[in-house]
């Protein structure tokens, strides 16, 4: 592996960006990318150095991608600190910033989607209709400008990294997907950069709910199988919370997101609320019991 180099280049133009990329590819360097919405913390970062650890080159995008944001959603108010970014991503050793505009991604008369079938109908594909059409759409732009031999995304993101597996595999892209576990604060919440809109009370709400997740892994754990049973105590748990507004609790098969009955092999639980103003995931596989 070739020596690294510690200086963060910035690049906002798809041509140079190709160029870049085309040119460590032919020098043989394998290139890791990083696709964010910027606004970064430790659960983003926890990617990179999973990226610099084993490619020679790392790429992390920063685009707050307007076409995964519904009418109604928060894209105006989506949090942005590109310069502190860049700070954080100068001391892990990035080599390439890519941040291009809105109209660089998206120029005027763009008409092009991507649309992945069947897995998007389900959690967050049905409350957010955009979302995976406009991740999908961009993750794909992404990888052709970035060409990357990897790309790091983050389990907290679970359906979206479904999503992605898919369009990887179905349209034979040559990129290797890596996941990567959620990264948690101390006290179990999951990190997002949309916990920055919380006040310090909603922020103690919204560690319900990887409490809950917890309530419910201990309930398997002591021979509660019946999904119902869970699904239940867990908005039971949530409903009685003040300021918490419940979007799905879902417990199904984690590649195809269709409903469990019984949590007998690996099941996923998955929960998105709102609190305040942020809309929060998270989520907990179950193996095999
Ligand atoms: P975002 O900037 O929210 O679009 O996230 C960019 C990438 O970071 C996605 O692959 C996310 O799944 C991942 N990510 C965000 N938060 C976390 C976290 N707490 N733990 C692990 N990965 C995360």
């Amino acid at each position: 592996m070739e020596t690294k180099t510690r200086v963060l280049k910035e690049v906002s133009s798809i041509s140079e960006m190709k160029a870049i990329s085309q040119s460590f590819r032919k020098q043989n360097l394998t290139i890791g990318l990083v696709p964010t919405m910027g606004c970064l913390h430790e659960g983003h970062l926890n990617l990179v150095k999973k990226s610099l650890k084993t490619c020679d080159r790392t790429v992390v995008s920063i685009f707050v991608n307007p076409t995964q944001f519904g009418p109604n959603e928060d894209l105006d108010t989506y949090p942005r600190q590109l310069q502190s970014d860049i700070e954080k991503l100068e001391e892990v050793g990035v080599n390439i910033l890519f941040h291009p505009s809105k109209k660089e991604m998206y120029p005027k008369d763009y008409k092009t989607y991507i649309q992945v079938q069947d897995i998007t109908e389900h959690l967050c594909g049905n409350s957010r209709p955009n979302l995976f059409k406009g991740v999908s759409t961009v993750v794909l732009k992404l990888f052709n400008i970035v060409q990357p031999h990897n790309a790091y995304f983050g389990e907290k993101d679970w359906q979206q990294l479904a999503v992605i597996e898919a369009l990887v595999e179905d349209l034979n892209l040559d990129v290797v997907l890596k996941r990567v576990p959620i990264v948690r604060e101390a006290d179990g919440l999951a990190m997002s950069s949309r916990n920055r809109y919380l006040s310090p009370q909603e922020r103690q709400t919204a560690l319900s709910l990887s409490r809950s997740l917890q309530e419910a892994r201990d309930k398997i754990r002591q021979g509660t199988t019946s999904a119902k049973t869970i699904s239940d105590s867990i908005r039971q748990g949530l409903s009685g919370i003040e300021g918490l507004e419940i979007d799905y609790i879902s417990i199904c098969d984690p590649k195809d997101f269709k409903k469990k009955e019984q949590i007998c092999d690996r099941t996923l639980i998955a929960l998105a609320v709102k609190v305040g103003p942020s809309r929060l995931i998270d989520n907990c596989i179950i193996e095999e019991i």
